[in-house]
């Protein structure tokens, strides 16, 4: 109960900044508006190290540790706030437990949302755009990660990649012309063999149905991968748990 709680006041005020001409935060991203979890309790502080993903800017890294910018800038001894490498690792000083920072950018073009699993014991944003990187594309084909712990990032970490902040199509999902109008969320892990992690099914929950509220998609429209007509994968896997996630999203 609590859970789902917390979800309605989530996607509650997702709505409520969904509504609002301009959020009320320091943002590059002016006509966007941005979905928090409330925290769940008191929140106990504590050092971080993290490492910066691909696209990611110190104002998403402040928001997901609600810790100030110039903190963070004071704690690394940055002189530029726009200069953040990729892979680079900074001293998050007192951060908060980790919350999803998923911006809505007003869109017509997003009519799917598409469930994938990265097939791979672990990994990281950081590491799927070296892959897709070597394969030739432009970034990381996924608009959205949800890690399983491996790499430095938490179980159940949504990581929001340039495909999203750029507002780019896709390149997940070929069939079905999904790439232009499906938003592509990759899981970490092979779920062929192992199960997702109750994090993960959380985050993903979180995440869909904001993006289901914000895009008015319906579930039919929520499909995963092998689901899409033509696609040939077993995508997200044997074992993904179909009827816990649309329990969860319907
Ligand atoms: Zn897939």
């Amino acid at each position: 109960m609590k859970r789902i709680a917390y979800l309605c006041a989530a996607i509650g005020l997702t709505l409520v900044l969904a509504s609002c001409a301009r959020a009320p935060v320091k943002t590059s991203l002016p006509t966007a508006s941005t979905a928090y979890l409330p925290p769940s309790g008191p929140v106990m502080r504590q050092d971080a190290i993290h490492t910066v993903g691909p696209g990611e800017t110190l104002w998403r890294i402040s928001k997901t540790y609600d810790v100030s910018i110039d903190d963070i800038m004071g704690a690394n001894r940055l002189t530029d706030s726009s200069k953040l490498e990729m892979g680079q690792r900074l001293l998050i000083p007192q951060a908060a437990p980790i919350k999803p920072v998923i911006t809505i950018y007003p869109s017509n073009k997003w009519k799917y949302i598409i469930v994938h699993h990265s097939a791979t014991e672990g990994g990281t944003a950081l590491d799927f755009y070296k892959a897709h990187r070597d394969r030739g594309w432009e970034t990381i084909g996924y608009h959205f990660v949800i890690d399983n712990g491996s790499g430095g990032k938490q179980d159940g970490q949504i990581e929001a990649t340039p495909r999203w902040t750029k507002q780019m199509d896709g390149a997940h999902c070929a069939a079905g012309s999904m790439n232009s109008r499906g938003i592509g969320i990759c899981l970490v892990g092979n779920f062929n063999y192992e199960k997702v992690s109750p994090k993960q099914m959380e985050s993903l929950a979180y995440l869909v149905n904001t993006l289901k509220t914000n895009y008015r998609i319906p579930s039919s429209n929520v499909l995963g991968h092998g689901k899409v007509t033509g696609a040939k994968t077993d995508c997200p896997g044997k074992k993904f748990p179909w009827s816990e996630f649309y329990a969860r999203t319907r």
